[in-house]
């Protein structure tokens, strides 16, 4: 079983480009050259040299030695927190700034939900001296004014999206839009590994650094480069990707990947793709959503913003389907409470997304000389007021 992208840009049955055709020569465009550009020395170095410099990595491999203790088994924490602006999108926000100058875009666009991802793609531009626009849903620009003003302070231009229901994917809708508007100076910065063809395995290979580390530093703390399992927390899927990709045919190699079951899967306010999702076309791409049976988007829900997202990336659709990987859901309140024990047992704050990945150790026994790598997604500090309100700190 191949579970990389195949020549056609499809994961198995999932994947593919299904976008306009006034969007067609940007993407065939990116398609043609990402993977010649990728592989170009000047390129590799650059990218290489502003992840250590400018990013910090190589990321630690932190063995949590107390919440092993707790769990009676060998957890590893990758410490994706410790990046530069707080979480694992700045290694994908780098890559693509970096492509984009390849092919002489001077222009940047970007849709953010939460804003982490405006956020990552505001840094990158600013730090290369690109115009940055991104489109934010109105409500969700509401809902999240310090990675407004953050995006401001760093020079881009927030656009309202107004129309529908004001979030996510109405500002998809619109940087689509500009994006056909202004197709010869304008490279559009997707935040996960979701999007037509190439868009998921270029943000993929720009992660794939995670799991690249992960390999040297297991091997140089247990003497083993492979684990028993990787664990990540899933929204479109890009830290799980980038965790998952040089153990994905690794068949020692067990593979976890943890959706928000929001308030419970059957709830009706939950964002647990593999379990509520049929096959749909959504950001271009073939993949597993959450849908009505007349094919309308569901509005997801999770309490954690990063991974209220109704549709998973078209890798995670084909490791789902194919069961090389075991999806586990979790409920806002186990995610929240494991947010506060990794606090308590290890000093570190985790972002409500990374919460969710911890929380499976309440669900599933490990064995106790199992070594489990976990992608510590991302700091909790934007989360802080989340984490205040619901445990009245
Ligand atoms: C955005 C985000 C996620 C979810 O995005 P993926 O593309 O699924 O990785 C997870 N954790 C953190 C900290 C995030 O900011």
């Amino acid at each position: 079983m191949n579970y990389n992208v195949n020549k056609k840009g499809y994961y198995g049955e999932f994947g593919g480009a299904f976008i306009p055709e006034m969007l067609y020569p940007n993407v065939e465009e990116l398609r043609q050259n990402y993977l010649k550009v990728m592989a170009e020395p000047e390129f590799k170095k650059e990218f290489d040299q502003l992840l250590k410099d400018y990013v910090g990595r190589p990321s630690p491999l932190y063995f949590a030695k107390r919440l092993s203790e707790k769990y009676n088994t060998k957890i590893y924490l990758k410490r994706e927190d410790l990046n530069h602006t707080g979480a694992h999108k700045i290694n994908n926000t780098i890559g693509q700034i970096l492509m984009a100058q390849r092919l002489g875009k001077t222009r940047i666009i970007a849709e953010t939900g939460a804003g982490q991802h405006g956020v990552a793609t505001a840094t990158v531009c600013a730090l290369m001296g690109l115009e940055c626009i991104v489109y934010m849903g109105e409500i969700d620009i509401a809902r999240q004014a310090p990675n407004v003003a953050r995006m401001k302070m760093l020079g881009a231009t927030v656009v309202p999206a107004l129309s529908g229901s004001r979030t996510l994917k109405d500002a998809t809708n619109e940087a689509i839009r500009d994006w056909i508007n202004n197709p010869v100076n304008t490279h559009y910065i997707i935040g996960s590994a979701i999007g037509p063809h190439p868009y998921p395995d270029m943000v993929t290979r720009f992660q794939s650094v995670i799991s690249e580390e992960i390999k040297w530093q297991l091997k140089e703390q247990t003497g083993k480069e492979n684990p028993d399992y990787v664990v990540a927390c899933i929204g479109g899927g890009s830290n799980a990707a980038g965790t998952y990709y040089h153990y994905l045919h690794e068949p020692d190699v067990g593979i976890i990947a943890v959706e928000a079951a929001g308030l419970g899967i059957d709830s009706g306010e939950s964002a647990a793709t593999s379990v509520l999702g049929k096959e749909g076309i959504i950001h271009g791409c073939k993949t597993l959503l959450m849908q009505t049976p007349d094919g309308q988007i569901t509005e997801p829900y999770s309490i954690s913003a990063g991974l209220d997202y109704p549709g998973v990336g078209p890798m995670h659709a084909h490791l789902a389907k194919t069961g090389r990987a075991e999806f586990i859901s979790i409920t806002d309140s186990d995610a929240m409470d494991a947010g506060l024990e990794l606090s308590k047992l290890e000093g570190i704050i985790p972002a409500i997304e990374t919460s969710h990945a911890l929380a499976i150790f309440k669900h599933k026994t490990f064995k106790p000389n199992d070594v489990v790598v976990m992608s510590l997604s991302g700091r909790g500090d934007k989360d802080l007021e989340n984490y205040i309100d619901y445990f009245k700190i």
